[in-house]
């Protein structure tokens, strides 16, 4: 059994394996390992989707492009008399590629697939079903971004980074904020515009080349435009470094051209960067991904942009795959990359059944790990008996949207003994530790400190691997307030505090704030970012007072600008968030 990983891009997909410690990417029958996501009706052959596909429309011919666009919606395309929704023309996309795959590879089940970041739940959705109809069963969707961050890591070691993903694709331009660190890659912050690509490049390319032979290119009709991108295209790609046709063009002058995308671009930047609380100079590393990026104008704006040379992996068209085919060997538990995981959201509640009254027949499903969190995820929520004299209580766990717990897909139990006492009077508290391999943890404690639990895991692991989940697990399962580390540095401000006065009493009662709202934040980075801030803060306060400076704080507050950040973002008064 094989596992593929997929970039269905909006323009371009291509599909990858992992193999003898690298990646491969799957070419087709002519050596072409890009396939564009289009698909036409022609006469005598049926619908036909790709290269050729590709070719019919830049001779402004009929069919379907860019329709990853219109993902999750019910937008139709017409081919041969029949309508087609974005999730069948993937379908048909995804189905080209496994068959490529077939050609190379036994028996390919899974696949995994990237979306972008900013993909909702219905495209989400829609995305597997196309897999589904395609034959292909998707053990897992990847972000984009995570994708070329797992790439970046392949490159230059697993290192703490801050990274900005540049993906400047055919039709959109997505930027991400990575944080990078331990084990785990997470997406901090997103912004793009869903129509700055590729091809307005080409549109610009085609109307500066109508001008300046005195031509209107909103006069010309369909074939002759068509016929004109095509060149632009050829002519930009040139440029980029392929071979070239018709138009001529140079640098200076598609600098030029493209001015008002590089405008819109560094607006977007700037953007991210305040989203995602950091300066340009907290940046490790921007990374270029996308065909688009190839363009050595582009890089030139971006070294501008940030001082510095961005990072180009390779092939820029090729780096989500690239990341999803190093994904497919951390599927396999290949030795060398095992360890890399990647945060993802979790696509579903999971959750224990609970009663509001006694003799409810129906209990309803309390969530422990909400839809769409960020993982892995821990909760921790107390649950009191419900029944007089009661004398053991069973977690009842379930996954799903319903709302009876029961209308949901039970996934197991675990049962705790309980001191008989008046109903009410006595509590057991449920742990849900949800990882990103998709293996649950639940855990209960009684008053008395007993625990029991049970570990649900989606797929057949070997007891070694159970026992190396386990252990993260349990690392992942007490909360960040909890752990030994943090609750020292807790202890360290709040005697600090104690001991102030002025000025620096209240700093040192922000900072605290700050870094409880943070250690609550459910937020890896945040938490960690929190961590390190504070000792940082500590360490330069605990220096100053042996040198007997009056110091009130490094003069360089970043952490300003996260205390609005956390406001902002998780929408409530940090005043009360200790209740
Ligand atoms: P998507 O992610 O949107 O599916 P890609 O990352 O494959 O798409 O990017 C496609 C875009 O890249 C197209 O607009 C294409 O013209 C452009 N492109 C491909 N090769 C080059 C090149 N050598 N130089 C400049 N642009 C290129
Ligand atoms: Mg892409």
């Amino acid at each position: 059994m094989s596992v593929i990983g997929i970039d269905l891009g909006t323009t371009n997909s291509l599909a990858a394996y992992w193999a003898d410690g690298r990646v491969h990417f799957i070419p087709d029958e002519n050596g072409n390992r890009m396939v564009p996501s289009a698909a036409v009706y022609l006469e005598g052959e049926g619908i036909v989707v790709g290269r050729k596909a590709k070719e019919h429309l830049l001779n402004g011919g009929e069919g379907a492009a860019s329709f990853k666009r219109f993902m999750g919606t019910k937008k139709e395309y017409m081919l041969g008399g029949k309508a087609y929704t974005p999730m069948e023309l993937s379908a048909m996309v995804l189905h080209k590629l496994k068959e490529q795959a077939e050609r190379i590879l036994p028996e390919i089940e899974e696949a995994v697939i990237t979306v972008p970041a900013y993909f909702n739940d219905k495209q989400r959705s829609d995305t597997k079903k196309a897999a589904q109809i395609a034959g292909l069963k998707v053990e897992r969707l990847i972000n984009e971004p995570s994708a070329a961050a797992l790439a970046y890591r392949m490159q230059y070691g697993s290192g703490d980074k801050s990274l900005l993903i540049f993906d400047f694709g055919g039709g959109t331009l997505d930027l991400s904020c990575v944080e990078c660190f331990d084990n785990v890659i997470e997406i901090t912050a997103v912004a793009g515009d869903n129509y700055l690509g590729g091809d307005d490049i080409d549109h610009l390319i085609a109307e500066y080349d109508c001008t300046r032979r005195g031509l209107d290119y909103g006069r010309l009709g369909p074939k002759e435009q068509a016929a004109l991108l095509k060149q632009a295209e050829a002519a930009k790609c040139c440029l980029g470094g392929t071979t070239d046709d018709g138009l001529s063009l140079t640098e200076e002058q598609l600098f030029e051209i493209c001015m008002p995308l590089f405008t819109k671009m560094k607006e977007l930047f700037l953007h991210i960067l305040e989203d995602a609380g950091l300066r340009v100079s907290d940046l490790d590393d921007l990374i270029m991904v996308g065909g688009s990026s190839r363009l050595p104008v582009v890089k030139r704006f971006l070294t501008e942009l940030l001082g510095k040379e961005p990072v180009v992996l390779g092939d820029t068209d090729m780096v989500v795959a690239l990341g999803a085919g190093i994904y497919t060997g951390i599927r396999r538990r290949d030795a060398e990359i095992r360890d890399i995981l990647l945060t993802d959201v979790c696509p579903f509640t999971l959750g224990v059944e609970t009663f509001r009254r006694q003799g409810e027949k129906k209990g309803y499903l309390l969530p422990m790990i909400e839809r769409n969190s960020t993982l892995p995820a821990s909760r921790r929520e107390r649950l009191v008996t419900l029944y007089d004299y009661q004398t053991a209580v069973t977690v009842k766990i379930y996954q799903g949207e319903e709302y009876f717990a029961r209308d949901n897909i039970y996934l197991g139990e675990v049962t705790a003994q309980v001191a008989p006492k008046k109903a009410g009077k006595e509590w057991i508290d449920v742990y849900f530790t949800y990882d990103i391999n998709g293996i649950l943890h639940v855990e209960i404690v009684n008053s008395k400190g007993e625990h029991n639990q049970i570990l649900l895991a989606n797929q057949t692991l070997g007891e070694a691997e159970l026992e190396r989940h386990k252990k993260e697990i349990e690392a992942l399962m007490t909360p960040p307030l909890e752990q030994d580390k943090n609750r020292k540095l807790l202890e360290r401000a709040s005697a600090y505090y104690e001991q102030s006065t002025g000025a620096r009493r209240e700093r040192l009662g922000a900072l605290i704030h700050w870094f409880v709202a943070g250690m609550n934040s459910g937020r890896l980075y945040r938490i960690r970012r929190a961590a390190e801030e504070m000792e940082r803060q500590l360490a330069l306060l605990e220096e100053a007072d042996e040198r007997r400076e009056d110091l009130l704080f490094d003069g360089d507050l970043k952490w300003d600008l996260d205390l609005e950040d956390l406001g902002d973002d998780d929408g409530k008064d940090l005043g009360n968030s200790g209740n």
